[in-house]
């Protein structure tokens, strides 16, 4: 089941990064590697990929 019952969780949709070496825009959100659904990305608490549908977790190491 899921973790926190979370109303007061929030997350940013933003669904693109420009990258500044190429100047190019794409898309922000990754596939699951374990379903390969798209996951969504969430930054409070850490900046993850997280997959809604297996809820696989992958966080972004800076
Ligand atoms: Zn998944």
């Amino acid at each position: 089941m899921s973790k926190g019952k979370g109303s007061e969780k929030r997350f940013r949709s933003s669904l693109y990064i420009i990258d500044t070496k190429t100047r190019s825009i794409k898309l922000k959100n990754k596939q699951c590697p374990r379903c390969g659904s798209i996951m969504g990305y969430y930054e409070p608490g850490g900046a993850r990929w997280y997959c809604g549908k297996c809820h696989y977790t992958e966080f972004i190491k800076k």
